[in-house]
């Protein structure tokens, strides 16, 4: 390389908030900024002269060369951010807000250097130090990660909300319809849950619902949805799930759940649940129909004396259209 004015170039490129490197044809280092001598331990007397794939042999070799290659070739410019490579050459940072970033991330540009006769006679790469933005981005993907969360679940017992159960549940009548399978609602209320909070407090009560969320999660299938429908109250999905299967499987939690005691702060707590069923059967039924028909089979178990299953039959029907939300039998 042979500048118009070494100095000056020299004076720039120390000066400059960022790493530069100068290399020929060859990957021989041409210049090595002060900036890379601060940030990657290596002075420029250490590298200068040398080939670049020696000098730092970690460097992605192939990759690297292919790109250098491109830019002698085509005489354009190159880039690479941090988002597709977090960064050309392992460094350190000097950013003091980097939650965790250990090395520097790097966005990189690939110049082509004209010589005098108008060939590209070396390759200057710049080197960003853009860790900031990177710790700022993966910030905020976790924050929308938690709000996302956060929105679609219940924070008490973790399952997922009211809301969202909703949406699967519109997601899977479309299902069952187009394809003519089977799935079943399952709504479970817990027994005389005023009574566990009265007589044993507000966050023993929790500790119930908690509880109860667990067994359901280890009781179902990947492909069925718990949700806490408020309250003391869980609706299960089912899909691909007949009636009867539906039955075997709510059978099992009540009896689990009966059978069980609950650990709650040193206490053994005896709790029994109610649950109503129902299922999605031929015609344009909708999930307010669904949710009626389980509330009413619900219902139905308070009255016959709790810790009950009862599936929905038309004789249970009432003309309410809206499911209640706090069943009240006595
Ligand atoms: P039933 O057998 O008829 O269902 O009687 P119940 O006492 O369980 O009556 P109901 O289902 O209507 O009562 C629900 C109770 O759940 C009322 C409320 O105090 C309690 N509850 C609702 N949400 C929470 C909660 O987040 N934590 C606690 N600890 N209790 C809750
Ligand atoms: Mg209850």
């Amino acid at each position: 390389m042979t500048p118009e004015n070494p100095a000056l170039i020299e004076f720039i490129a120390d000066r400059i908030n960022m790493g530069i490197i100068v290399v020929d044809r060859e990957f021989r280092i041409q210049l090595w900024n002060r900036f890379m001598q601060t940030h990657s331990g290596f002075s420029s007397g250490d590298v200068e002269g040398k080939n670049l794939f020696d000098a730092l042999p970690e460097l992605p070799r192939s990759w690297l060369t292919k790109k250098v290659d491109s830019v002698f070739a085509l005489a354009s410019a190159a880039f690479t951010t941090w988002q597709h490579r977090p960064y050309l050459i392992r460094m350190t940072h000097n950013r003091p807000v980097t939650g965790g970033v250990e090395h520097m991330h790097q966005n990189c540009t690939f110049l082509p250097v004209f010589d005098s006769d108008g060939k590209v006679g070396h390759v200057c790469i710049t080197i960003e130090d853009v860790t900031e933005h990177a710790v700022y981005e993966a910030r905020l993907r976790h924050a929308m990660a938690e709000i996302e969360y956060l929105s679609t679940h219940d924070s008490l017992t973790g399952l997922v909300n009211r809301r969202t159960m909703e949406e699967r549940l519109d997601g899977e009548i479309d299902r069952a319809r187009r394809y003519g399978t089977p799935c079943s609602l399952v709504l479970l209320d817990i027994d005389r849950f005023k009574d566990v909070n009265d007589t044993y407090g507000h966050l023993s009560g929790d500790e119930v619902l908690r509880s109860i969320a667990m067994t359901l999660r280890d009781t179902l299938r990947t492909s069925d949805t718990a949700s806490r429908y408020g309250g003391d109250e869980f609706v299960l999905v089912l899909p691909e799930t007949t009636i009867d299967g539906a039955t075997i499987l709510a059978e099992r939690i009540r009896e689990r759940m009966a059978k069980n005691q609950i650990s709650v702060r040193g206490k053994k707590l005896s709790i029994t649940v109610s649950v109503g069923i129902t299922q999605l059967r031929g015609g344009k039924r909708t999930r307010l129909e669904l949710l009626n028909e389980a509330d009413q089979a619900l219902y139905a178990c308070k009255l016959g004396g709790r810790n009950k299953v009862v599936v929905f039959d038309d004789s249970l029907k009432t003309t309410t259209d809206e499911p209640s939300m706090d069943s009240d039998p006595n």
